[in-house]
């Protein structure tokens, strides 16, 4: 059985403001007749109402038209009197309700949309690792952009603790000041809070960890002919550390782990161990040493120490035959085409500079 009446509630002329209960019915003509419960009972007549959907998220019909007395709106609210109101109407004012409930369903359309794209901000977090995984290069600068100078610094202190127990790290000494001294010219209005140290290794080769700690081996003050030159390799190292390459490359080696654990700001847990172990190995593209180059020879002419040293050392490292060569050129690929460039940019400079100092000849 239909349903022909239908509540909701009439605002209009002599009405309160919040509207009065009311019951609609339609005539076999069309027409909307609506029922007022207040005293005395009125009975309206609306011969050509509007019909259209109202309220907040056209959840509700409203039904409108023009009195003798002025504008009225029947407003449904309910889904019983709505279907009531669209079942009992004649064929063509039940098209206008159905249209009505249209749009109604549009919109929730709309707001299911709405959800998506929510959804799709809350998986953005997963949509990440998916794109980590797919250009680990690109995520890499975007996560080392992020991560601040403190907690590259702690994840230094980390890397210092790893390789203390692989070598034997000098905290002090004439060696580790003369190393500090020339590093200190090269760091001035740095972020970064620099730590120096030497390892007692005979290797020709030195590290810059995250945060400014900067590893030298003994092998390369012993091999290094003066401060010039040993300065060349600190500023090349400096320059790594400035440019975050080590962040970069630790980041990059570890992956998501390290990353969330770098950005959450936990980077004590044994995640990083591995890496730490590894840094000396780490190997940087053939960019990242260009860049390094490139920087550090800006920070020796900055700092006025003569570049020549560094053209120096490159050429004497490069130059040397061994059974392998040294570490600090073999983790540093391409060396011929760096050693050109280095030495165009050099010979370009007119500068003077101011001798370092220093005598290494006394330390060794
Ligand atoms: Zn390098």
């Amino acid at each position: 059985m239909i349903e022909r009446t239908f509540e909701g509630r009439l605002f209009g002329p002599g009405l309160p403001g919040t509207g009065a209960e009311a019951v609609g019915s339609w005539d076999g003509q069309g027409h909307l007749r609506v029922a007022v419960e207040v005293t005395p009972r009125t009975e309206l007549l609306a011969e050509s109402p509007a019909i259209a959907a109202a309220g907040f998220n056209a959840a509700s019909l409203r039904i409108t038209w023009e009195g003798e007395a002025g504008a009225y709106a029947f407003v449904i609210e309910t889904d019983a009197a709505r279907a009531a109101c669209g079942v009992s109407a004649p064929p063509d004012i039940a098209r206008r309700v159905l249209s009505a409930a249209g749009s109604r369903e549009r919109l929730e359309r709309r707001f299911r949309f709405g959800g998506v794209l929510l959804a799709l901000i809350l998986l953005l977090p997963l949509i990440g690792i998916g794109v980590f995984l797919l250009n680990s290069d690109r995520v890499a600068d975007w996560a080392v952009k992020r991560i601040p100078y403190e907690q590259e610094a702690r994840l230094g202190d980390l890397v210092l603790a790893q390789t203390r127990l692989q070598m034997k790290i000098l905290d002090s000494g004439p060696a580790v000041n003369a190393v500090s001294a020339i590093g200190s010219k090269l760091t001035t209005g740095s972020l970064h809070r620099y730590r120096w140290f030497v390892a007692d290794r005979p290797d020709v080769n030195a590290f810059a960890a995250p945060g400014g700690v900067v590893v030298v081996f003994s092998g390369l003050i012993r091999s290094a002919g003066s401060a010039e030159e040993l300065a060349g390799v600190l500023a090349h190292e400096v320059a790594h550390a400035e440019l975050r390459h080590s962040l970069r490359g630790m980041v990059k080696s570890l992956g998501l782990r390290a990353l969330v654990s770098l950005l959450t700001g936990d980077a004590s847990g044994g995640v990083f161990a591995d890496a730490a172990t590894r840094l000396t190995e780490l190997r940087f593209s053939r960019e990242a040493e260009r860049e390094a180059d490139d920087e550090g020879l800006r920070r020796l002419v900055k700092a006025r120490i003569d570049p020549n040293g560094m053209l120096r050392f490159y050429q004497k490292l490069a130059g040397e035959r061994r059974p392998s060569p040294p570490p600090i050129i073999s983790t540093h690929p391409a060396t011929g085409e760096r050693l050109e460039r280095l030495r165009r940019e050099v010979a370009g400079l007119k500068q003077k500079w101011a001798p370092l100092p220093i005598d290494l000849t006394s330390l060794k």
